[in-house]
């Protein structure tokens, strides 16, 4: 198995190392009696991108879930900035700086652009609200265009775009982005996947979670592979070399539910 262990350089051993934005130290999850992560370990790097990628069911969606507060671990530790974060809230590790844009489009459809964006940011003042607004359509200058149309009205890659944005005029230190490509045509995704981009030349931490990995693969500095709850692969990209044998469906690292 290519199993590398969580002591390697992007292991949550390395935590203490300055540039570890978020650890996970043997973390395990379970929704009531079911346990969904077993042992999970991994550390994710200041200004770097890690595709959590793994089979359907594997435990990716619960990863997010747990790095961003919405799920308490069973047992180890969630790391952020040094500080440890585990069973802390999900508003109070949005107020340190982790976002999570969950799967799908998560805009009102039936408000407008600019609308979407100022919901994000109600308790900012006028001023700051301006420049956040003037910051995403940069960012994304095709929402700037369509600033004044209803977001119901967008394509789905636009639809996604916004709920970037949306996540991104909070300023987060770490994004984690959940199945970003889902039901968006191939040339959709390249265009979404061209924004994550820009969002990390802006300084922002990246995890990319997703099932159909090539996208993933093709923007990750580090990956983790899970396969049923567990870490199967993790490490730098340019050390891991080619994933393809242990992405195969039905490889023996897959395991069986692949
Ligand atoms: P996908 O790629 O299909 O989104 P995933 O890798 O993100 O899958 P999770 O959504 O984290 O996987 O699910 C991991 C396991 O936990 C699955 O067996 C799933 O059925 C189970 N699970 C997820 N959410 C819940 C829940 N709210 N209650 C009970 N079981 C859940």
């Amino acid at each position: 198995m290519t199993t590398i262990p969580t002591s390697s350089p992007n292991g949550a051993h390395a935590a203490d190392d300055g540039d570890v934005v978020m650890a996970l130290d043997h973390v395990s999850a379970a929704y009531g009696p079911f346990k969904a992560l077993f042992d999970v370990s991994f550390a994710v790097r200041e200004g770097r991108s890690l595709a959590l990628i793994g089979p359907n069911g594997s435990g990716k969606t619960t990863v997010a879930r747990v790095c961003s507060g919405l799920l308490a671990p069973t047992s180890g530790t969630l790391r952020f900035e040094g500080a440890d974060v585990t069973g802390e809230r999900a508003y109070k590790l949005a107020r340190r700086g982790v976002a999570h844009a969950p799967e799908g489009r998560s805009v009102f459809a039936s408000l407008t652009v600019e609308e979407n964006l100022q919901l994000s940011q109600l308790r900012r003042s006028r001023p700051e609200r301006e420049e956040a607004l003037a910051g995403a359509y940069e960012m994304f200058p095709r929402l700037g265009e369509r600033r004044r149309q209803a977001a119901g009205l967008l394509s789905g890659g636009e639809q996604r775009m916004l709920s970037l944005a949306r996540v991104m005029v909070e300023k987060p230190r770490l994004l984690i982005a959940d199945e970003l490509s889902l039901g968006l045509a191939p040339i959709i995704v390249n265009e979404v996947y061209d924004a994550l981009k820009v969002i990390k030349a802006a300084g922002t931490t990246l995890v990319i979670i997703e099932q159909h990995t090539s996208h993933a693969l093709d923007a990750a500095d580090d990956i983790v592979v899970l396969v049923q709850g567990h870490v199967r692969v993790a490490g730098p990209a340019a050390e891991l070399g080619d994933l393809s044998q242990v992405l195969l469906p039905g490889s023996a690292h897959m395991g069986p539910s692949a």
